[in-house]
């Protein structure tokens, strides 16, 4: 069994202060794959105080100095991205071809948009004609805690640091403590890549340790934090008292609209997108929503497509789904499918209990519930397992009013070849992202949400701004 117990503090892997054991489990076999150490209250100070000594250096530092070491930072991980892939499909899950093809590569795609995003961002620019000697000069908030989850852990780390390295914070890396070794990977990376140290640091811990220690910490001046809606409450009370900069990337429970003039796929499409991932998307298309003509049709092709999906261990190659990421995960996906049964929707595929063959590892049967409405519980929560709902909608008015009826606003989705009925939809829908007729968003756009859903905006020119601080001066000298 691998032992990693160490945290990367001021350029160098150093021992807890206090060893407290932590096992990391693969969800596929439920035996234990690594030990890692929670951190406690010292460590975190110690990581805190190393990001505060390097931050005066790191954001005065050039720019082009900064964007230079992510460029290393970029090579190196994707010299390492084979054995990057194979940890995070042992800890968290992922299917060994989709950590090849999705998990991985997402990190160092984001890295590559902040470096575009940085060339074209003017850091310090005129107010405008009418007022000369103003300036507006952007500067790194501080020191950032980067508190992130296991779903799609390489995606989230470099979407935080990659925001912050180029606006010049520096910062404390919490990973999930279910999924820390890709985290360590990446730390490793930074380390090779030649990041002063301090400016990168990262505490292993839970929620109730060192995330809310970083949360509280005096000298944590922003928090950027992807998770659930339950964990951003939590961090909001505790980052409230130091008035702290808050970005939070929370759950979803995204609506795709499909209308009678949809493209052929857009089923087969929503289908496939929900159980990618095993449903641990926080953007997943969760509840399919059928103009009525269309309604019977959807629902049997969707349950041939979902009894199509395979389920299967993480580490063998294909396109099967694997596991969720652990107990406490796959119970809850249960009882929310009981809760299904129990308050009258319909079910076409899957349902309870593990996929046939499979005896061990926390594994979901690929399951649909038709005839559901937005008074159920499944319709309401938050599942994160492959678990699709589908309802039926008489027209565009009743689609947007079912679509916004929810906590939360994250992705929403519309299927329909009326190019104007599609613009309008997207203007009258209550999401950060609203993602039309199966076109992906672009690269350096905007990922983040409204309502439940958070107020963070990952990615691009938004995302930095998250760490970056507007300060206005007036007498400024022309030169
Ligand atoms: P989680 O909230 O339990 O944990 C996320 C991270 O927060 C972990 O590092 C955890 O240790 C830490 N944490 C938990 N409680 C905390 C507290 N009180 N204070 C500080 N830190 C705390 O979530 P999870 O189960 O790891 O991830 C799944 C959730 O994340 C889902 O709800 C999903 O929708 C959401 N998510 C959102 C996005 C997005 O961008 N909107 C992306 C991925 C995942």
């Amino acid at each position: 069994m691998l032992e990693r117990r160490e945290f990367y503090i001021n350029g160098k892997w150093v021992a807890p202060h206090k060893p407290s054991d932590f096992m990391v489990i693969n969800p596929s076999t439920e035996k234990q794959l690594a030990v890692i150490s929670l951190g406690g209250i010292e460590d975190t100070n110690a990581a805190v105080a190393a990001a505060k000594a390097a931050l005066p250096n790191w954001m005065s530092s050039s720019v082009d100095s900064r964007l230079s070491l992510i460029k290393n930072l970029i090579d190196i991980y994707k010299r390492r991205a084979e054995e990057i892939a194979q940890v995070t499909s042992l800890e968290m899950g992922a299917p060994i071809d989709m950590a090849r093809s999705e998990q991985v590569p997402a990190g160092a795609w984001h890295l590559k948009n902040f470096l575009r995003a940085a060339e074209n961002f003017e850091f310090d620019r005129g107010l405008g004609k009418h007022a000369p000697n103003d300036r507006i000069i952007y500067e790194a908030v501080g020191v950032a805690a980067l508190i992130t989850p296991w779903n799609w852990p390489l995606n989230q780390i470099s979407l935080k640091f990659g925001a912050a390295a180029v606006a010049g914070c520096t910062m404390i890396l919490k990973p999930s403590e279910q999924s820390p070794l890709n985290a360590m990977l990446f730390a490793e990376c930074v380390d090779e890549a030649g990041f002063p140290p301090g400016v990168f640091n990262l505490v292993n811990g839970d929620g109730a340790g060192v995330g809310t220690q970083l949360s509280r910490h005096k000298d944590i001046d922003v928090v950027s934090f992807t998770g659930s809606t339950r964990a951003g409450k939590e961090i909001s009370r505790n980052a409230a008292e130091g008035l702290k900069r808050l970005h939070l990337e929370l759950g979803g429970k995204g609506a795709n609209l499909i209308f009678n003039d949809a493209d052929e796929f857009a089923i087969e499409r929503g289908v496939l997108h929900m159980m990618n991932n095993s449903g641990q998307s926080c953007n997943a298309p969760s509840r399919m929503m059928v103009e009525a003509n269309l309604y019977g049709l959807a629902v049997s092709l969707a349950k041939n497509i979902a009894d199509e999906v395979e389920v299967d261990l993480a580490g063998y190659e294909g396109n099967h789904i694997g596991p969720v990421i652990n107990e406490t995960q796959w119970q809850k996906i249960q009882d929310l499918i009981q809760a299904g049964i129990d308050e009258g929707a319909r079910l076409v595929a899957g349902g309870l209990g593990r996929p046939e063959g499979l005896t061990e590892g926390f594994f979901v049967r690929p399951t649909i519930f038709a005839d559901v409405t937005n008074d159920m519980t499944i319709a309401q929560e938050e599942i994160f397992g492959p678990v699709l709902t589908i309802m039926k909608f008489e027209d565009e008015e009743e689609a947007i009013r079912l679509a916004n009826d929810t906590e939360y606003g994250l992705t929403n989705y519309v299927q329909t070849r009326d190019a104007a009925r599609a613009n309008r939809l997207a203007r009258k829908l209550r999401s950060g992202m609203v993602e039309m007729n199966g076109k992906s968003r672009g690269a350096g756009s905007p990922f983040g949400g409204m309502k439940h859903s958070g107020n963070a905006r990952e990615g691009g020119i938004w995302g930095i701004e998250d760490f970056l601080e507007v300060k206005a001066v007036s007498g400024w000298t022309v030169s």
